[in-house]
């Protein structure tokens, strides 16, 4: 009688465990979500908005590895970043206090990069290190490059000492214009097509990961747009299609960071101006309101794909079902970890469908509406044979200037609102950030371009006493030296 107790209860228990871990939604997450949004400023809370409904916003890590050995124009880190060691015991552990307080404020799940100065200065065993602690805290890490490296790195970094794969996928964002001095073979680019040769061998070593390990991966491309290659965005668009990136991302260049590195007028650089060259490249209009991410000023992201050379959209802003998709899609899937591991994925999909049986006849009719639109069936299918399908997400996210940043945050900090328009704007977008940075020793998350305009220089400055650069004696010295002994 007592054994059958044990074993019924032991069976309630799984069963128990079972139904929670298949809950469609993480009630962490529901409740993160629901905070996020309440404490969003009016002026973003859209139909279209994301943050706070499908997602908490991204994060960023600071302060783990500083320094970088290009020299890039303009550069967004602090003129004191280059004079910090590269630690990876110092990385890791920063690396961990800091996704261990972005998961006890932000929940379960979110995407991370994992960024300061050039990650691939890190031994390949701290930087796999690192992905892993990002990992153990539900973060899906992205890993930021200027992607001057070997594939040997790459290498050593995906697999362990044992040979044996660390990770089933890695993530990266390779950054690549002409605003950057130092690469090997091309120490500064006179164009951007300068550097497709680069962009590519970048790809084909992740390509190469993929054959020899299984290992899968997702890239992002990176460009600092500048008044100087503004009109070349439109030809690396086009040539980034077929490359491998799966994300084109476009960064206009704010007044930030290391003053010696501003060599152009950025506030010249208007936003429509450089999505109109965005979309000339993609050959099409790039619709980034039907799905908002933050604050329009500060971010546009389309979400779509490529098949063949046409670029399509996952929603039509015109399309009266598609923004019922979208309402859908918000309403009853916003806050599901897409991340999860596809057997339980799968488990929560069909539980919720059992839940909401209205969401097959929306997903069906989305489909026939995306499969119409890029052209029928034998078009999609051939293309898919052709393996011309990809996915391709446009993203411009514009950093602001410190000038403006740093009197925005001193009277957020006093709780006051500006009534100067620029600051104010500024203001309204700190209050809306979509990319925040941990720091548990305040207890606070700060948007990036508060990290990068106000609290980097004393960080850094900081940093180069913690971890100072090992002392080197010059030559000519050390010569003397050794002739007076
Ligand atoms: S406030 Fe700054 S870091 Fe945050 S989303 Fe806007 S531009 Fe990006």
């Amino acid at each position: 009688m007592h054994a059958w107790t044990g074993v019924v209860s032991r069976a309630v228990r799984k069963t128990r465990g079972f139904i929670r871990v298949c809950a469609p939604i993480d009630p962490e997450t529901r409740a993160v979500l629901a905070t996020r949004w309440g404490g969003l400023p009016e002026h973003i809370r859209t139909d279209a908005q994301t943050l706070g409904r499908m997602a908490v916003g991204c994060e960023g890590t600071h302060g783990v590895f500083p320094r970088c050995n290009f020299t890039c124009t303009p550069c967004y880190h602090s003129r004191d970043a280059n004079h910090v060691r590269v630690d990876g015991a110092h990385t890791v552990a920063e690396v961990e206090r800091q996704m261990a307080f972005a998961r006890s404020v932000r929940g379960p799940h979110a995407h991370t990069q994992l960024i300061g100065g050039e990650v691939s200065l890190l031994d390949p065993e701290d930087h796999a290190e690192a992905l892993a602690v990002m990992r153990r805290y539900g973060r899906e890490p992205m890993s930021f490059t200027h992607g001057d490296f070997d594939y040997e790195y790459l290498e050593r970094l995906a697999l362990g000492p044992d040979g044996r794969r660390r990770f089933k996928r890695l993530s990266f964002a390779g950054h690549f214009d002409t605003t950057m001095r130092g690469r090997r073979g091309l120490r500064r680019a006179s164009s951007e097509a300068d550097l497709n040769p680069y962009r590519q061998a970048f790809c084909d070593m992740f390509r190469r990961l993929r054959a020899e390990h299984g290992i899968h991966f997702f890239l992002a491309h990176n460009i600092t747009v500048t008044p100087g290659n503004v009109a070349e965005i439109p030809d690396i668009v086009r040539s980034c299609r077929t490359m491998g990136f799966n994300m084109c991302s476009f960064q206009p260049a704010a007044f930030v960071g290391d003053e010696r590195r501003w060599k152009e007028d950025y506030r010249a650089l208007a936003a429509d101006e450089i999505w109109a060259k965005i979309e000339e490249g993609a050959g099409t209009s790039l619709p980034f309101r039907i799905l908002q991410t933050g604050d329009e000023r500060c971010n546009r992201t389309a979400f779509g794909y490529y098949v063949g050379e046409r670029w399509f959209p996952v929603l039509d802003e015109t399309d009266p079902s598609d923004l019922a998709a979208r309402d859908a899609l918000f309403n009853d899937l916003g806050g599901i970890h897409w991340g999860a591991p596809k057997s339980l994925l799968v488990a929560r999909l069909i539980r919720l469908v059992i839940t909401h049986p209205r969401l097959i006849v929306t997903s069906l009719s989305w489909f026939g509406r995306r499969l119409h639109h890029s052209g029928g069936t034998m078009v999609v299918l051939r293309a898919l044979l052709r393996r011309e399908i990809a996915p391709m997400t446009f993203v411009m996210h514009r950093f602001m200037h410190a000038d403006d940043v740093r009197p925005a945050w001193e009277l957020l900090e006093r709780g006051e609102m500006s009534d100067e328009p620029r600051i104010r704007e500024t203001q309204e977008r700190l209050q809306s950030c979509f990319y925040a940075m941990a720091h548990p020793e305040t207890g606070r998350l700060v948007p990036a371009c508060v990290q990068h305009s106000v609290l980097d220089p004393a960080e850094n400055a900081q940093l180069v006493i913690d971890l100072p650069l090992p002392r080197v004696r010059s030559k000519s010295r050390s010569e003397s030296t050794h002739g007076r002994s």
